[in-house]
């Protein structure tokens, strides 16, 4: 094991002080011990990166207690004072987004412009929530006695932890600490293992932005089961923002009812990717690409089973392979990559699973279907046709570059097909018929649905599931009111 950072990638930086080998807690920088550390490594290489303190419950706890330490003045500053240190942080982010950029391919693997544009993405839930966090506003409701009136305010619900996944290691940590701060929390996150460093560049530039001591608080460990049962057990943490996987946001919900702790879980998806006859092929084509083999297909919102009508069956699928075979596949640093390798071994695995289980059950490979010639942890772009309605990913996110087909008959049939899973994220419907638009839509048990376009997340709009997809929603006008508590007042006695 070795200690040093990448040389490679750190000459890359324009600041290589962005590259953290340290938590992050009460606004100190703790980094790790010469030995037995949490080591990132570069899934394209296998290189080392860094290493990183394996904290515990003890420090999980001395992250919690700074926070609540935090809370009081954090809360108390006025909203614009709030909303400035988040615009600062979000320019820092856009300003340096090359180099954090560099990081979160190097440790995520997907290519770097890729990871530059979720870069940028992730600096506008800052941008959002800093104008939302001036816009909480209460009610005064009538009341049913002549000397009172009922007066509603929102405060923030308090100290709050927050763990993320790999796959968008920018996105899902602003998503989460954006509306945090600007509600008025305070929040100790646990980044995965695979990604934290994007995490820590984020943090070290919050710090630049003015983010006080104690208010944000990054845990690095081997141990999550550790660390996320003190964030749930913990009585001082009011709430709990999880983005993961369902059977771990399981887990953490069974955790937080001892302590009646609220939740917000963005769990796994298993999205249908609808292709009406009417449908215009090419830009289904475009959209089936971006939401299968963007980021290798490691994606929530990954389109996971993708239904063709009949009648444009031959030309769609045609048309898919040629443009799946077509995807350049390498390291995320190479000129020209469309797409990088899986985050790991197990992803690889599970990839392989699904597959030869829908080869098993009757589906049939058109193009790929195995590992990449690029070996590790690289998987080919692969189109299956005949999806066996018994099969693996039927059921269950695959989480890889395979896009698994199987046709219908008409609208009625393909509801039914659409919503035989337990998951409810998101669905993609392709059609010019608006009656049929409005009639699936409503239909869909998700909770987004995108008309003709491979991609639904952004800053506007509320994001999130239903079923084992998730509770509460980020982003939009709604992401807010997940970090606030209501308050009723009644004041009475008004009357001489
Ligand atoms: P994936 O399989 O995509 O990595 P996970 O749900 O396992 O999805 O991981 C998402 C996040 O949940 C990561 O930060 C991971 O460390 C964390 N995690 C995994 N298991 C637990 C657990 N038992 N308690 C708390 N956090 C966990």
């Amino acid at each position: 094991m070795t200690t040093g950072i990448d040389i490679a990638i750190d000459s890359r930086l324009a600041d290589p002080t962005l590259m953290k080998q340290a938590a992050y807690i009460d606004g100190e920088w703790i980094p790790a011990p010469a030995r037995d550390g949490l080591v990132v490594t570069n899934p394209s290489t296998g290189a080392t990166l860094a290493v990183l303190p394996a904290m515990g419950t003890a420090e999980t706890k001395d992250a919690i207690e700074a926070a609540e330490r935090a809370l009081g003045p954090w809360r108390s500053r006025s909203a614009i004072e709030r909303s400035r240190i988040l615009r600062r942080w979000a320019d820092l982010i856009r300003e340096n987004a090359d180099d954090i950029a560099i990081i979160e391919s190097a440790e995520q693997g997907k290519p770097v412009g890729e990871a530059r544009d979720e870069v940028v993405y992730s600096a506008s839930f800052l941008d959002w929530f800093a104008e939302e966090g001036r816009r909480v506003y209460g009610d005064v409701i009538p009341s049913n006695s002549a000397d009172a009136r009922i007066i509603v305010i929102k405060q923030p619900v308090g100290v709050t932890g927050g763990i993320t996944p790999w796959n968008l290691p920018a996105a899902m940590i602003t998503r989460k600490v954006a509306p945090a701060l600007a509600a008025g929390c305070t929040i100790v996150f646990k980044p995965a293992e695979q990604t934290p460093l994007t995490a820590l560049a984020l943090m070290a530039l919050g710090e630049r932005a003015g983010v006080p001591a104690g208010v944000v608080n990054m845990v690095t460990t081997l141990d999550p089961p550790a660390v996320g049962l003190e964030l749930t057990t913990n009585q001082t943490v009011r709430k709990l923002s999880f983005t993961g996987s369902t059977e771990v946001g399981k887990i953490l919900m069974r955790q937080a009812s001892g302590n009646i702790q609220k939740l917000s879980l963005e769990l796994g998806g298993n999205s249908p990717f609808i292709v009406f006859d009417d449908a215009d092929i090419d830009k289904a084509i475009d959209g089936v690409v971006s939401a299968k083999f963007r980021n290798g297909g490691q994606i929530c919102t990954g389109a996971n089973r993708v239904f063709v009508q009949e009648g444009v069956k031959d030309a769609f699928t045609e048309a898919l392979v040629r443009r799946a075979a077509a995807v350049k596949v390498g390291d995320g640093f190479t000129a020209g990559t469309e797409m990088g390798p899986l985050i790991d071994e197990a992803g690889v695995a599970k990839v392989e699973r699904h597959v030869a289980d829908i080869v098993d059950k009757g589906g049939r490979v058109l193009t790929g279907g195995h590992r990449h010639e690029l070996g590790r942890t690289f998987y080919e772009p692969t189109v299956i046709s005949d999806l066996p309605r018994d099969s693996l990913p039927w059921y269950e996110e695959t989480f890889g570059p395979v896009a698994s087909i199987a046709t219908f008959a008409d609208e009625d049939d393909v509801i039914d097909l659409a919503n035989d899973t337990e998951y409810g994220l998101v669905a993609y419907v392709y059609t010019h018929d608006v009656g049929r638009v409005f009639r699936v839509s409503e239909a869909l048990e998700t909770g987004m649905v995108a008309i003709n376009t491979g991609r639904v997340s952004n800053e506007m709009a509320p994001f999130g599931g239903i079923k084992q997809s998730g509770l509460g929603r980020e982003g939009s006008k709604y992401g807010i009111d997940d970090w606030l508590e209501l308050k009723y007042i009644n004041l009475a006695g008004l009357s001489r």
